[in-house]
């Protein structure tokens, strides 16, 4: 499904508080597109996925999914359609401490009421080096490896589109680079589409469509 991102602008607050933290921004995210966007702190790169992926509401603009614009539906048709087309990868891992990395895979399939498909968790798990770690608490792992959970959580309802914000923020390079490796080899091997944000401009580099976006006003970096 393509996902054409049409005018958005995000104005947040009123008179002196008043922050314009998206101005216009349009894209097209082509089904199986690989995408960085690279801005620095502030510019308003969050936003803009968070409005992408329907958390949050733009000012003016539209994001249509095919035909669909996701703004126009329920907030409760919003979450049933996140939870069942979109993986999310945060800075944070967002893992919950007191379950093991497996129950924190399969959390997304808890609540959406889903069964676990032992075989594609396994899978998974090996792809992303976890075969030994899936009864281990977030505390018993380093950072890559709590983001190599987040990122088995974020593919376990089987989305076609993964959104990560600066996925290797918390990370040394080293592990922040094998976090990216495995991502990017999955995304190919299962045909994902993937949008990753960024301020790692190796990282905006492996994509192959790159953004920038600076003070809200995005654009296209130019093919060489
Ligand atoms: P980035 O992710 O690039 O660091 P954000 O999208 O988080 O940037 O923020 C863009 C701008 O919008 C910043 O100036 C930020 O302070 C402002 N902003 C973000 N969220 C809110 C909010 N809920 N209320 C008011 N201002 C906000
Ligand atoms: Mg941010």
């Amino acid at each position: 499904m393509e996902i054409q991102v049409k005018n958005i602008s995000k104005i947040y607050g009123t008179k002196e508080s008043r922050v314009i933290a998206l101005d216009s921004a349009s894209m097209t995210i082509k089904e199986g597109d690989f995408i960085s966007i690279m801005g620095p702190s502030g510019s308003g790169k969050s936003t803009l996925l968070h409005i992408i992926s329907g958390v949050d509401h733009p000012t003016s603009g539209m994001v249509l999914y095919g035909n669909t614009d996701i703004h126009k539906g329920s907030d409760k048709e919003m979450s049933a359609f996140r939870r069942q087309k979109i993986g999310f990868i945060f800075q944070q891992f967002h893992l919950l401490p007191v379950l093991t990395a497996r129950e924190n895979i399969i959390m997304p399939l808890l609540l959406d009421k889903q069964k676990v498909e032992e075989d594609y968790l396994q899978k998974l798990a090996t792809l992303l080096g976890l075969e030994n770690r899936l009864s281990h608490l977030p505390y018993e792992l380093s950072g890559g490896q709590q983001q190599r959970v987040a990122i088995a959580r974020a593919l376990i309802a089987r989305p076609d589109i993964i959104f990560a914000d600066e996925p290797t923020g918390n990370l040394d390079s080293k592990s922040g680079g094998e976090v990216m490796k495995m991502l990017c080899q999955i995304r190919k091997q299962m045909n994902k589409t993937l949008v990753v944000i960024t301020h790692d401009s190796r990282i905006a580099q492996m994509a192959e469509h790159r953004f920038t976006i600076i003070d809200g006003k995005l654009s296209e970096v130019n093919a060489s």
